[in-house]
C-alpha cells in the first residue's frame, strides 16, 4: 500500500467533514461552487495573500526593500508590507529562515508541513525560546486563541518541526518552541502558542491516531467502488455554509454572505494561502519524495 502524505489541511477536512475529505482528497473531485457570494473580492484577497508571502519570502532571501517595494501596487497590500516590515525588528537577532517544508514518518504514513518560516536562536531568549514557528496571516477578522489553539496546524506544525527539523535548533525540546501566527491586520501583536513535553506527547497520539484511522478507512475503500461510497456527512451544518460541495450534498446552493462568515469558517485554513485544493494534501509520498 502507498505511504500516504498528510498535512494539517487535509486532516482537518477529516475532522470537519469526512465526505469534504473523501471528495476532496480521495475522489479528486472539484466542485465549482464559489465559497462565498462575493467570490471575485475573496479571490483578490486571497491573490494580495500570496503576494505577500511572495515578498515576504523575497525579502528573507536577502532582496533588498527598496526593490521589492517597486513591485507593490495594491494598497492593501502595501499596507501589510509595511506592517511586516514594522514587525521584522522584533525577530533580532533570530536567524529567519524562509518557507521550508518538512515531513516525517507518522503511523505508517507520512506528515509534512510547510512552514511560512522559521526563526531559531543560537542562544534562547530570556522567556527561553530557541525556535518560533511563523505563519503569516492576512485574514480579515482575527480569530481568537481558542479558535488557533484548536486547529490541526497547531499541533502537526510543532509536531512535524520537533520529529523533522529540530536539528535546525543548536538545542532544545518542545518546551523552547513558539508558533506564532503573524496577522497583517495586527501585526505587532501576533498570537504566540508556547508548545510543551506534555502537549507534544498528547498531539503525537492524537495525529497518530487519526492518521491510522483514515489510512485505515482508505484502505477499506480501495477494495470497493469508491464512488458508491458515502463518507459521514458533518452533523454541524454550519461547516456547509462555505463549503464548496453543498450543493452536491444538497446543503444549500447559495453561497453565504461573506459579510456574515463566522471566523471558523471564514478563516479556514486555506483562505490566504493553502486556498481550496491543496494537491499536495494528500498524495502517494513516493511522488514527492
Ligand atoms: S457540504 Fe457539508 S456535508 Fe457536504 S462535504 Fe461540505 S461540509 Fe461535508
Amino acid at each position: 500500500m502507498p505511504v500516504t502524505l498528510f498535512s494539517a489541511s487535509s486532516l482537518q477536512d477529516y475532522v470537519i467533514c469526512k465526505r469534504r475529505f473523501q471528495l476532496r482528497y480521495v475522489l479528486g473531485w472539484t466542485w465549482p461552487a464559489p465559497e462565498t457570494d462575493r467570490p471575485t473580492e475573496q479571490e483578490e484577497r486571497i491573490r494580495l495573500g500570496r503576494e505577500l508571502h511572495r515578498l515576504i519570502h523575497q525579502h528573507l532571501l536577502g532582496i533588498p526593500v527598496e526593490k521589492l517595494s517597486l513591485m507593490i501596487q495594491h494598497p492593501a497590500l502595501e499596507r501589510w508590507w509595511h506592517a511586516y516590515l514594522a514587525f521584522m525588528p522584533r525577530l533580532r537577532p533570530l536567524r529567519v529562515l524562509p518557507e521550508i517544508t518538512l515531513s516525517t514518518p507518522l503511523a505508517g504514513q507520512r506528515l509534512m508541513a510547510r512552514f511560512d518560516a522559521i526563526a531559531v536562536a543560537d542562544q534562547p531568549d530570556v522567556s527561553g525560546v530557541r525556535a518560533i514557528i511563523l505563519d503569516w496571516k492576512t485574514y480579515h477578522h482575527r480569530p481568537s486563541r481558542e479558535w488557533l489553539m484548536a486547529r490541526l496546524q497547531s499541533r502537526v506544525y510543532p509536531v512535524v518541526f520537533l520529529q523533522a527539523g529540530s536539528a535546525l535548533m543548536t538545542s532544545g525540546g518542545p518546551s523552547d518552541v513558539e508558533l506564532w501566527y503573524w496577522f497583517a491586520e495586527h501585526p505587532l501583536n501576533p498570537e504566540r502558542l508556547r508548545y510543551s513535553e506534555a502537549a507534544y506527547r498528547t498531539d503525537v497520539a492524537y495525529l497518530e491516531n487519526l492518521v491510522a484511522e483514515i489510512a485505515q478507512r482508505i484502505a477499506t475503500a480501495a477494495s470497493i467502488d469508491i464512488t458508491e461510497e458515502v463518507w459521514p456527512l458533518t452533523e454541524d451544518e454550519r461547516e456547509c455554509r462555505y463549503c464548496p460541495y453543498r450543493a452536491l450534498c444538497r446543503r444549500g446552493v447559495i453561497a453565504s454572505p461573506a459579510e456574515y462568515m463566522p471566523d471558523d469558517a471564514a478563516l479556514h485554513d486555506e483562505a490566504p494561502y493553502e486556498m481550496g485544493w491543496e494537491p499536495e494534501g494528500l498524495q502517494a509520498a513516493e511522488a514527492l519524495f
